[in-house]
């Protein structure tokens, strides 16, 4: 990190942070790095470890690049890559647990963080408890003398709830609990983990870091106390994501803040002509002002992404199906954060556990795209006119 970093703005930052191009014979660009095997020169270089890279699955240029970028622009002391998202939540859970510990989780988390909870972290002897992401400073109330980490993910999954970060942050540090925060809504350019708190944040970088639907990949980033832990069980796991996916990371990352814009504009134009559609009963979507989670997220964020929900008025799922099949621009399918738009139905009541999801109809996912807000608007009327409410 240059002496000039702190000076800089973020999109500056965004063009430099990770590159070294005298290091790559002036290329402006770290290129794709392969291989297992690095050698060392003398057998005193091998026993002492004594070079910047010693193994593939330990790292190579190409993945510092991406590691040393995150971790600049997300505030963190070090970043670790792995091979998606997930497998960044589930190291960092295992970094910090034993048999026999208990972990404080949002219910409103990503729904596989909540399967390797109940399922992995189960088995080996860990006790998971849910608790409602307005919390607040009331989850003081949940903690005990074995909770080891309280993870939090702000907005959250499909229903985007805000979460007060510092004031979970301070309960849980009273108590000498690690804060995991999942920051991939926001990405690091709209919330600063470290700056709110945080311990550890992770990245769905196959989102909007990648930002083209074309790689998976996750990061792992922690202040430098944290950091030991992470790293020690990032290496034990063998973590390593294919050096394509990490270029694709690296390539996606120096576009992010001309996207994100897009996605705001485009996301909160969206969000307000859906607002006021008589199909539409409520828009979850944090910057509205008529949102709940408004007044944190103003004090909290620095922009909005391009994903939010609407929760329809009563209709039958044969009019959802309708309204989806025929949509042309809008694709359905998992993931998001990439230039398209997709649509997405979910139903939190079927896996949530410590709140009640009440909702007047059918509720439906959205990630705008970098399209044109009218043709979009075109696709979804035409999708309303199949749903026959206004009838
Ligand atoms: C998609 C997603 C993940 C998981 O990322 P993958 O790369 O698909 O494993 C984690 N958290 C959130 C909030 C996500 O949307």
């Amino acid at each position: 990190m240059s002496k000039h970093t702190r000076k800089q703005k973020q999109d500056t930052r965004l063009a430099h942070a990770g590159r070294e191009p005298a290091r790559q014979h002036g290329f402006v660009n770290t290129p794709i790095y392969r291989g297992s095997t690095v050698l060392f020169p003398t057998m005193a270089s091998l026993e002492a470890n004594a070079q910047d890279f010693t193994y593939g699955r330990l790292g190579t240029p190409t993945v510092k690049a991406l590691e040393t970028a995150i971790a600049e622009l997300e505030g963190g002391h070090r970043t670790l890559l792995t091979p998606s998202g997930l497998s960044a939540i589930a190291a960092a859970l295992l970094a910090f647990v034993s048999a026999g510990d208990e972990i404080l989780v949002a219910d409103s988390v990503y729904r596989p963080n909540r399967r390797f909870c109940d399922h992995v972290l189960k088995r080996l002897g860990v006790t998971t408890i849910y608790y409602d992401p307005l919390i607040g400073a009331g989850i003081e109330s949940l903690i005990t003398e074995k909770t080891r980490v309280v993870f939090a993910e702000s907005p959250g999954s499909q229903t985007f709830e805000v979460q007060d970060i510092p004031a979970i942050a301070a309960a849980a540090h009273a108590a000498r609990a690690v804060v995991i925060l999942d920051n991939t809504w926001a990405t690091p350019l709209y919330f600063k983990p470290f700056a709110h708190g945080v311990d550890v944040s992770i990245q769905a970088a196959t989102k909007y870091i990648v930002g083209h639907a074309d790689a998976m990949l996750g990061a792992i980033t922690a202040t430098e106390a944290a950091s030991r832990a992470v790293e020690k069980t990032h290496d034990e796991l063998g973590l390593c994501p294919g050096p394509e996916d990490v270029y694709l990371g690296l390539r996606g990352l120096r576009s992010l803040g001309v996207r994100l814009e897009r996605h705001q504009t485009s996301g909160l134009e969206m969000a307000r002509w859906l607002a006021g559609r008589p199909e539409v009963a409520r828009v979850l979507h944090p910057a509205l002002p008529s949102d709940p989670g408004y007044a944190l997220w103003k004090r909290d964020f620095t922009g909005s992404s391009g994903l939010f929900s609407i929760v329809l008025r009563p209709c039958t799922q044969a009019a959802v199906a309708a309204m989806l099949d025929g949509l042309t621009l809008f694709g359905m399918g998992y993931s998001w954060g990439g230039f398209e738009s997709l649509i997405l139905p979910f139903d939190p009541a079927a896996y949530r556990t410590a709140t009640t999801w009440q909702a007047e109809g059918p509720a439906l996912r959205l990630h705008i795209g970098l399209e044109d807000v009218e043709d979009l608007k075109a696709d979804l009327e035409a999708g309303f006119a199949r749903l026959g409410l206004r009838a």
